[in-house]
Formats: structure tokens, sequence, C-alpha cells
């Protein structure tokens, strides 16, 4: 199989800067204030590659210049590390990735970001980083974020109508078979 690249859009509010994050490592900031809905960062694309691809050598990327993201259990999605890839994590966060599909990533205000603020996402929404001890700071930090943190009741309720579809999906998915056994119980 020949990979192949999937055509490559990356747009960023022209509020966004790089600078030095007191969380960690460098951390996309707000030059500006910006109010609650707008959309900050809408990447799509990349390079797609198999597990094949990487081993064989097809595909021969700098780890260090891109962000990856796994689309399925043997595909792969990988694009040039931009201020999607500079986002850290808070408990308390101001920006929420509301794309719709697995190969976009779209970046959305949650509420309203002051000037000099830094953008941070909750990566509990994504179901994919465990960290360990939190360095977010915020009075709402959960101190320990993991994979699990979506099935918490009280956090799907914070992010009700802003949860990202993955999430949805997986919650319909527990909830259906909960009632399936609560029947099965029943019968
Ligand atoms: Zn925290």
């Amino acid at each position: 199989m020949q990979y192949r690249t999937e055509p490559v859009t990356m747009w960023f509010d022209r509020r966004l800067v790089l600078r030095p994050s007191p969380i960690q490592g460098i951390g996309t900031f707000a030059t500006e204030p910006i109010q609650p809905g707008e959309m900050l960062i809408y990447v799509t694309g990349g390079v797609v590659f198999t597990a094949e691809d990487w081993q064989t050598g097809r595909i021969s990327l700098v780890g260090d210049l891109y962000n990856q993201a796994i689309l399925s259990e043997n595909l792969f999605l990988a694009t040039p590390k931009a201020f999607h890839y500079y986002i850290n994590h808070s408990c308390d966060p101001n920006a929420i990735d509301q794309s719709q599909h697995p190969t976009a990533t779209q970046y959305v205000a949650w509420r309203a970001i002051a000037a000099n603020e830094e953008i941070t996402t909750d990566y509990a929404l994504y179901g994919e980083a465990d960290i360990a001890v939190c360095g977010c700071q915020s009075r709402l930090c959960r101190g320990q974020i993991t994979t699990d943190d979506w099935q918490l009741s009280a956090f799907q309720q914070r992010y009700r109508g802003a949860l990202p579809w993955r999430i949805e999906q997986r919650i319909h998915q527990v909830n259906r078979s909960n009632e399936t056994n609560q029947q099965n119980h029943e019968t």
C-alpha cells in the first residue's frame, strides 16, 4: 500500500502566540481577549501511515517535529507541530476540541479568555492522557488525570454539550450496555 498524505489545513487565530508555560514546557497564549465560542485553531489532515509503513521504513518522521494521533489500531496521523500541539492540560480549561472527525482538530474557546492567558484544555476529554501529578494549579484541579475520567458523572455533567463526539459515543455505548444489563436482570 502506498501511503497517502491527506490535504493539510492549518488555521490559527491571529491572537495566538507560543510562550514558555508555567504548566509545562511551551504553551499557546492569547495576546488579546477572546470571547466564548470563538474558533482558535483548525487543523485537518496530515501524513497518514500504518504500523507497517513505520516498521518497513516507508515512512520516516522526525518524532520531535510531528504531532501524532492514533486513528485506529493500525492507522496513524502526523501533523507538523504547531499551536494545536502546544495546548497544555488544565482541570479548569478555557478551550475544547470540538472537531467532528478523527483527522481534524478544532479548538473553540469554551469560556472568555483574557489577554495573556494560556489556552488550555482538559486532556481527559479525549480519553488519552495519563497525568500522575497535574501541574495546572487551578482551583478545580483533580490532582491525577486518568484515561477513565470521562466516566465520572460529575465530569460528564460539567462538560455537557461540549463533550467531543468520540467521548459522547463511548458514553452512549456504556449507557446502552447498562440498559441491556438491566433488562436482562429484570427478565
Ligand atoms: Zn489539574
